[in-house]
């Protein structure tokens, strides 16, 4: 056993169950794998697995960023809202999608996808969402090394903000007016005569105004945001990774999100996603490393050197053994506690 220095992993909640638990379960007999398959996972897959693998595939197929994977995205959301919920997912795992359909709990609609994205990361959902603009959330990509020794790191976004020209208003004051198209109702009907003496009518959200019952003269239309009262903008955020953070942790910079006329502006949530360690795996405070040792040096004893995340080389000795079984792989487990 070798002690490492004093980093102290700060955490804020207890650690998940460790991973490698789970996969010592081995293979479970399920019905269909069809949700496990969404998400990438075993259908042995412990809860903190089936959350990280949501995380992951929901940040890359959200629409902000993969406008044209609406529905992989409704698939990953709703196979994750199966599998996060123990009930659910035992009634998946005995009756396959068919009885999550036919609805054990009375309830066999899926919420939307938007909405539980939203609650998984912290958005607040559709009522806080309709008074505040919305939320952007970002995944950073950051070494094991990176979380041990804490780094900053600089990320370019694109967001919304106010126009300065026109101060959100889309052109010049007082040049908004009642769309004259649908007269303010934002809608507008067509009547399509689909028989002899029989009319239907159909209701679109009107193409002048998009909806929004008002309209702004083309002529007064302010030129630096064509009317639109935003404009994108690239902003860079400074994000302090500290020492100790988690994969999956979440920093938030409030108000740094979309902004939009009378409306606060949202949260850009940044979330730590770990690329794995080619040497140590975390698990809580701990890291854990697995060395193959010969039957020799289990027999005779041996002398290795590791290389700790900070660049510190820690020699483990090991006598001559006879506790060690030749099938053993010894685990050194380094404290940082
Ligand atoms: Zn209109
Ligand atoms: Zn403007």
């Amino acid at each position: 056993m070798a002690r490492g220095g004093s980093q102290n992993w700060s955490s804020g909640e207890s650690d998940a169950r460790p991973e490698e638990q789970a996969a010592e379960t081995g293979d479970k007999m399920v019905k269909e794998t069809q949700y496990y398959d969404i998400l990438g996972v075993k259908p042995s897959a412990s809860p903190e697995e089936i959350k990280k693998a949501y995380r992951k595939l929901a940040l890359k197929y959200h629409p902000d960023k993969n406008p044209d994977e609406g529905e992989k995205f409704k698939l990953i959301s709703q196979a994750y809202e199966v599998l996060s919920d123990p009930k659910k997912r035992d009634i998946y795992d005995q009756g396959g999608e068919q009885a999550i359909k036919e609805g054990g709990s009375g309830s066999p609609s899926f919420s939307s996808p938007m909405d539980i994205f939203d609650m998984f990361f912290g958005g607040g959902g559709r009522m806080a969402r309709e008074r505040r603009g919305k939320n952007v959330v970002h995944q950073l990509s950051v070494t094991l090394e990176d979380l041990y020794n804490g780094v900053t790191k600089k990320l370019a976004l694109q967001k919304n903000v106010i126009c300065e020209k026109c101060e959100g208003v889309g052109g010049k004051k007082g040049s908004v007016e009642k769309c004259p198209l649908c007269k303010g109702r934002g809608m507008q009907i067509h009547i399509q005569q689909i028989g002899p003496g029989m009319v239907q009518q159909i209701q679109t959200v009107c193409i002048e105004c998009k909806g929004q019952g008002e309209r702004i003269n083309p002529k007064d239309r302010c030129e630096n945001c064509s009317g639109a009262k935003v404009i994108r903008e690239k902003k860079i955020i400074e994000v302090h990774v500290e020492k100790g953070m988690k994969d999956g942790q979440k920093i938030l910079f409030h108000g740094e999100g979309d902004q939009e006329p009378e409306l606060e502006p949202g949260d850009v949530i940044i979330v730590l996603d770990q690329k794995d360690h080619s040497v140590f795996q975390r698990r809580g405070h701990d890291l854990i490393m697995k060395m193959k040792i010969q039957l020799s040096e289990a027999l005779c004893g041996f002398k290795k050197t590791i290389k700790t995340l900070d660049d510190r080389v820690l020699v483990i000795t090991s006598k001559s053994a006879s506790g060690l079984s030749i099938t053993c792989e010894r685990h050194f487990k380094i404290e940082f506690s």
